[in-house]
């Protein structure tokens, strides 16, 4: 059934430039443009910047270079050398949400936290304005130009695009996973065991023989392992829920409850069978699900597994990247054979990367919305490769740079001009061909 509500929505802000989601893409979009001096808006539903690179407790940044070039410049640099001069990979998660914050108050960019999107509004194909859920009810914010930023397309799809999800045969979904924040270990003691590398046979038998003693409820022998994120605490990829829906409330929250129970589990495991983790504890865990899979918004190209395989070349890049296809098996050690030897065969050599096409963060059906981060128009392996977070500003960029433009020259971003853009980004150090 549905209900139908006649209701009067305050505009409450209007912005040159409306950008949803704070998650690494669309903090990109947002510090890009507000340099060049627009009045951007970005609209975020949790009361932090980062998304999952900070709320999920994510432990790392993937690759940023080839090992020949560095494929992130631009705010990824400023990113990975503002956390640390060495520029290593480990995510202190406190440290970049002030450095988000830092970047954005300096931008000159404003922005709203409490805020989700609920709905939008169009006017003769464009939308008008978006609606928000805020502490004191909906309101509205009314921009000439929008980005989303969700990592799940919500924008675009309330604006009417088209997306994917899941293989086209069955919508089967990589896992999600609650991360963790760990304390109280012996890390020099840990990389001698076998859980630091989750092909370790010895690693498979323990977790086996948990699973038959019903210490572990769940079988998963996919483990990434603890990474140090700071001196005293490491993040954990452990602990994968099945096939959870990112588009249904109900979904993501018995997932998150399930994620919660097992993580008891695993801190039980690592203390009983892992050397070095025998007084180990979980002092913190995601704000939000780690969910690796949501839509693919068609857009005006879709990113294919050929021009993956193919390292292509596009008349319109807006940059290359190079991170294997890793497709988080579903459950069993024959997923985790298939995922090993994928995501090896998907390995580039050194100096070897594939190009990222502008029309890809074009969504169909809209005249005045680009996408960035994860929700771009890709196939889904090629999703696997660029929803990580280094991509995510690649996209993030060139997405704030392409509605700067589209406002600077009073016309859609489906218009501009992919030369001056091009020649724009490379301003900015972005790498393409
Ligand atoms: C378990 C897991 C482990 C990972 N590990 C790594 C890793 O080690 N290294 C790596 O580089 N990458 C990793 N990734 C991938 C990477 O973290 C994400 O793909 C990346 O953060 C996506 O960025 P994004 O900006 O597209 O979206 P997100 O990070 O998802 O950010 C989207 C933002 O939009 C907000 N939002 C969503 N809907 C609304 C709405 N309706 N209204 C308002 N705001 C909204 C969200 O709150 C969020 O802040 C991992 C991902 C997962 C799930």
């Amino acid at each position: 059934m549905n209900i139908r509500l006649d209701l009067d929505i305050p505009l409450k802000y209007t912005a040159d430039l409306c950008v949803v989601g704070a998650g690494p893409g669309g903090i990109a979009a947002a510090v890009t443009a507000a340099r060049r001096g627009h009045h951007v808006l970005l609209v975020e539903s949790s009361a932090l910047p980062g998304g999952l690179s900070t709320a999920s407790l994510v432990p790392m940044f993937m690759s940023f270079t080839d090992g020949e070039h560095f494929l992130c410049d631009g705010f990824g640099r400023e990113i990975i050398y503002g956390l640390n001069a060495s520029g290593r990979s480990e995510i202190d998660h406190e440290k970049l949400k002030l450095l988000y914050e830092k970047l954005l108050a300096e931008s000159g960019a404003e922005v709203l936290y409490y805020s989700r999107l609920a709905t939008v509004r169009k006017e003769d194909g464009r939308i008008a304005q978006a609606v928000f859920a805020g502490p004191s009810g909906l309101f509205a914010v009314e921009a000439t130009q929008f980005i989303d930023g969700t990592g799940d397309g919500t924008l675009a799809v309330l604006a009417g695009s088209p997306f994917d999800l899941g293989t086209p045969e069955g919508g089967e979904l990589m896992p999600a996973s609650l991360l963790s924040l760990w304390t109280g270990y012996d890390y020099d003691k840990y990389l001698l065991g076998p859980a630091h590398n989750h092909r370790d046979p010895e690693m498979l038998r323990l977790l086996e023989e948990a699973y038959r003693k019903g210490e572990l409820s769940q079988e998963d022998y996919h483990h990434t392992g603890i990474f140090p994120v700071t001196e005293v605490s490491a993040a954990a990829n452990i602990g994968h829920v099945y096939q959870v829906d990112p588009t249904d409330e109900k979904a993501l929250s018995d997932a998150v409850r399930h994620n919660r129970v097992l993580l008891g589990e695993y801190e039980r495991f690592y203390r009983k069978y892992i050397p070095g983790f025998e007084r180990a504890r979980i002092i913190a865990t995601g704000s939000v699900l780690g969910v690796r899979e949501s839509r693919r918004v068609r857009g005006a190209y879709t990113l294919t597994l050929q021009d993956y395989l193919n390292r292509a070349s596009f008349e319109d890049e807006i940059g290359r990247y190079n991170f294997p296809i890793d497709i988080h098996p579903s459950r069993g050690k024959a997923g985790i054979e298939a995922h090993k030897r994928q995501f090896a065969s998907t390995h580039f050599a050194k100096g070897e990367s594939y190009g990222i096409p502008y029309r890809i963060l074009l969504p169909q059906n809209q005249t005045n919305l680009l996408t960035c981060g994860r929700c771009v128009s890709t196939e889904r392996p090629v999703y696997a490769s660029l929803r990580v977070i280094p991509a995510c500003y690649i996209t993030g960029q060139a997405a704030g740079l392409a509605a700067s433009l589209a406002l600077e020259h009073h016309i859609s971003p489906n218009d501009i001009s992919r030369t001056e853009l091009r020649s724009e980004l490379l301003k900015l150090g972005a790498f393409f061909h």
